[in-house]
């Protein structure tokens, strides 16, 4: 048997906690996938927001979530792809090369999208000895065409899934994994919205571990129900009105990658909005359950998702807006990986949108999984507060 990577040990939290079980949802994850794989279940690996974790549920599969999130496989990934490469990339191919996720190694298949040129060349590779299907996704997001060429794409994954698992996609089936799946962004979303309280009751960091790498996986969405029924009405925690309200922005800050996040807390402030796909991106739109073609509903919801990959991004500046106006944040953070010229390039307008529009103050932060920059990152970000405070003292 394939060694579980360090992020997949085992925490031994308390389920009378549902912030502590989450501390340790890598490895429920991982209990309820072996279990799962053992009785016959297909694991199907995905990369990325744009799929469908419906049409895979749909097909009696598990989606589980391979995006690395760990600095320790870049090493061996950079025997293979360029060192000057976003860190998610190479750290999720480290671990292929490796063989050393557990998920990755259990997965049937693997699903993932022409986003960005890294990812779908590092694709390329992995799919020299994995099985994979490739989304082609269309990157002007208001073309009729592009929806309906993504539609096409979407029947032709369920075909895939149906061949490969000897099963049907029946219309019942899929609007059961609308319905489970828009929970869980109901869920989270309201989770979110705690946040826009004067005095939220969590932290920032605390938030973004609410989340699980398996979708449809009951114990976890039992655990972000009992989270918000938890959390709704408990006081703010402390320091909650004087730390820096900050909205973040950016690339995804995939499981064990939170440095920045934690940096930003630990020197004084609380991150109440996250808009990335590891916050709040992919929740804000549920796919229509009463729509009469549930395959052009998943493939309007998916195709929406404001990815800097898309062009141009509008719907991505004006879900910023929407996020200033309800948490209220008093700067801006934006986080690039190393290399991510998507959002690197993006930044511009972000930065426009911020100080332009709501007059705050904007900082940008690139930098990877390494924390060896921390201090230089912690200096900018102090900085950053001092403006905040002269801002407020008029
Ligand atoms: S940032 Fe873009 S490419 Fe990355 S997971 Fe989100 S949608 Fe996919
Ligand atoms: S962070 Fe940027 S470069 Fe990295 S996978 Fe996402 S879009 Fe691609």
């Amino acid at each position: 048997m394939t060694a579980s990577p360090s992020c997949c040990s085992k925490s031994g939290s308390s389920k009378d906690d549902p912030l502590e079980w989450f501390d340790g949802m890598i490895g429920h994850c991982l209990d309820y996938a072996r279990e799962a794989h053992a009785q016959g279940v297909p694991i199907v690996g995905i990369m990325c927001e744009y799929t469908p974790r419906e049409l895979i549920l749909a097909a009696g599969g598990l989606p589980v979530c391979l995006c690395g999130g760990s600095a320790k496989t870049i090493p061996v990934a950079e025997q293979d792809l360029p060192a000057n490469l976003c860190p998610l990339i190479k750290s999720t191919y480290g671990y292929h090369v490796m063989d050393s996720n557990p998920f990755l190694e259990m997965a049937s298949l693997i699903v993932a999208e022409t986003t960005c040129d890294g990812k779908k060349k590092m694709f390329e590779l992995m799919g020299e000895r994995r099985p994979m299907h490739i989304l082609e996704l269309p990157q002007k997001p208001d073309r009729a065409e592009g929806l309906a060429f993504w539609e096409q794409n979407l029947h032709e994954l369920v075909t895939r899934l149906e061949d490969l698992f000897s099963v049907t996609v029946t219309d019942g089936a899929l609007r059961d994994a609308i319905a489970r799946m828009n929970h869980e962004r109901w869920t989270r979303r309201a989770l979110a919205a705690l946040m826009s309280s004067d005095h939220p009751p969590l932290t920032g960091r605390q938030l973004i571990n609410l989340k699980t790498i398996i979708s449809g996986f009951p114990e976890a969405q039992a655990q972000l129900d009992a989270a918000l029924a938890a959390l709704t009405h408990r006081d703010g925690i402390q320091d909650s009105g004087s730390r820096v309200r900050v909205l973040m922005t950016g690339v995804p800050m995939v499981h064990g990658a939170e440095w920045v996040l934690d940096l930003v807390e630990e020197r004084g402030g609380l991150v109440v909005a996250t808009e990335n796909c590891t916050g709040v991106k992919p929740l804000l739109e549920d796919v229509d359950d009463g729509a009469a073609d549930p395959m052009r509903a998943l493939a309007e919801k998916y195709y929406h998702v404001p990815c800097s990959v898309m062009m141009a991004n509008e719907a991505r500046l004006d879900m910023l807006r929407e996020l200033v106006r309800t948490y209220r944040p008093q700067c801006v953070i934006e986080l690039a990986w190393q290399a991510c010229l998507t959002y690197s390039i993006e930044a511009n307008r972000v930065k426009r949108l911020v100080e332009e529009e709501f007059g705050l103050p904007y900082l940008y932060i690139e930098t990877d999984y390494s924390t060896s920059d921390a201090a230089r990152v912690g200096v900018r970000v102090e900085a950053l507060y001092e403006s905040v405070m002269q801002q407020t003292r008029g």
